[in-house]
């Protein structure tokens, strides 16, 4: 049997893509492999969101071109934003590559390898004629959960992003569609769902005026499916969350009390330059509003230090925001000027060290306030869907309360088992804590 290793860089957007090139390749009679060495075919699903993705992918492409030389029959496969990015010049960048295809040509893949890289072309791109990833075969993870995509590109213009000009304008799946495979998942045993888009909940915007609907209505009809314990979504932009969202998250039962809500700065001067579409108080009153509604809501949230033009003055408003919020959990980016994007142009680009430096402050209150938020957990009893043994000590569990935070905890229980976790000690990162029961659903 052939065999197949797929290395997978960047979002979950790319996790749930390379689950698809997965479940593809396996239909076309493949086994997956533990490493690139004992690969027939080698495939890269690539990121290009930041400098360190494309380096990191340069040092994995060195290695790749060498394995070629040793073994020429060997298929070196490029796939995902990278390629995209790069596609007028991928074959001379990286001449190992036998085929390349952008995030929304995977199914490409199957189709070169099934004629033998023979009358088919080398590599396929574009951002106007692509095929939802969510149309082919998966192989899932985790059985008990599962990425379910929605949507596909964005129509934002945010001044530092690539993802635009990698997975173009935004596509959503019909709600039929994203049913249908729902109800399927919960079926084969999938409890824990993530609904996917790059603004995910912009989700129904573009089925107009065949379709009128929105996120909030496709978060209701998940929840009505029997057997979907735990519905996320991710990633979210601040501008679409409407009323039928925040209501839809408050009144749903398998709604997860967790929301990623990207802040990127604190400071509305910074937000306009990024062309965020919001102000530091609009997103303040939203957060209060998702707080108020949402009982035991936990927010997570991105940001990004050293924006082209920052000022002292500016990271201020920024670790203001972040102290008046109090986020559960936040990923904090330095900034990194991206090619072909408007904010890589600016003046005022922010020296490296300075970066870092204000970089250090905004990790230092990140973590404190998420520690003290999840030493307010200890002494609760939480729900913990179990994962499986801990990472770094088997002899204990580990698993996620509804909230998206990390437990790790001693126990009997098998994964994908949902159990009563009572929280004794929490970092800011995890919780700890001793089982208590099984969950009945
Ligand atoms: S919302 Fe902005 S940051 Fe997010 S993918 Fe779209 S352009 Fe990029």
């Amino acid at each position: 049997m052939r065999r197949y290793h797929v290395t997978t860089f960047g979002c979950q957007m790319n996790a749930h893509d390379s689950e698809r090139i997965k479940g593809m390749l396996e239909e076309l009679g493949l086994g997956e492999a533990a490493s690139p060495d004992d690969a027939d075919v080698v495939v890269f699903n690539t990121c290009t969101i930041r400098e360190k993705p494309d380096q990191k992918l340069a040092a994995y492409m060195g290695e790749a071109a060498a394995r070629k030389r040793e073994d020429p029959d060997r298929v070196i496969a490029l796939g995902g934003c990278f390629a995209e990015a790069q596609r007028e010049r991928i074959f001379e960048l990286y001449p190992a590559v036998d085929v390349a295809f952008g995030p929304g040509s995977i199914a490409h893949l199957g189709d070169w390898l099934g004629a033998g890289g023979v009358g088919v072309a080398r590599g396929r791109f574009g951002l106007d004629d692509r095929d939802f990833a969510a149309e082919l075969p998966t192989r899932n993870e985790r059985s008990f959960q599962a990425w379910v995509q929605v949507s596909m590109g964005c129509n934002s213009k945010c001044s530092y992003c690539i993802v635009p000009a990698v997975r173009g304008r935004e596509q959503s799946r019909r709600p039929g569609e994203i049913l249908a495979e729902v109800q399927r998942l919960a079926d084969s045993g999938v409890r824990e769902l993530t609904l996917l888009g790059q603004n995910v909940n912009s989700w129904g915007r573009d089925l107009l005026p065949d379709i009128r609907t929105e996120f909030g209505e496709l978060l209701r009809a998940c929840d009505r499916v029997d057997g979907i314990d735990r519905i996320r979504f991710t990633s979210p932009h601040p501008k679409d969350f409407r009323d039928p969202v925040i209501e839809a998250i408050a009144e749903c039962a398998a709604v997860c009390e967790h929301v990623h809500l990207p802040l990127q700065s604190g400071s509305s001067r910074l937000l306009k330059a990024m062309r965020r579409t919001y102000t530091r108080e609009r997103y303040i009153e939203l957060a209060e509003k998702m707080r108020a509604a949402i009982p035991d809501l936990a927010l997570g949230t991105d940001i990004i230090v050293g924006f082209p033009g920052e000022t002292e003055q500016d990271f201020l408003e920024t670790l203001e925001v972040v102290e008046h919020v109090g986020y559960d959990s936040a990923f904090t980016f330095v900034y990194s000027p991206r090619n072909g994007t408007e904010a890589a142009a600016l003046p005022n680009q922010v020296p490296h060290e300075l970066k870092i430096e204000r970089m250090e402050r905004l990790v230092e209150l990140v973590q404190r306030i998420a520690r003290e938020r999840n030493e307010a957990r200890v002494g609760r009893s939480e729900e913990v869907l179990v994962e499986g043994p801990s990472r770094t000590d088997a002899s204990v569990l580990r698993g996620r309360t509804r909230r998206n935070t990390a437990v790790n905890f001693t126990g009997e229980a098998l994964a994908g088992e949902l159990v009563e976790v009572r929280i004794e000690a929490a970092t800011s990162m995890t919780l700890r804590g001793s089982q208590r029961a099984l969950v009945a659903v």
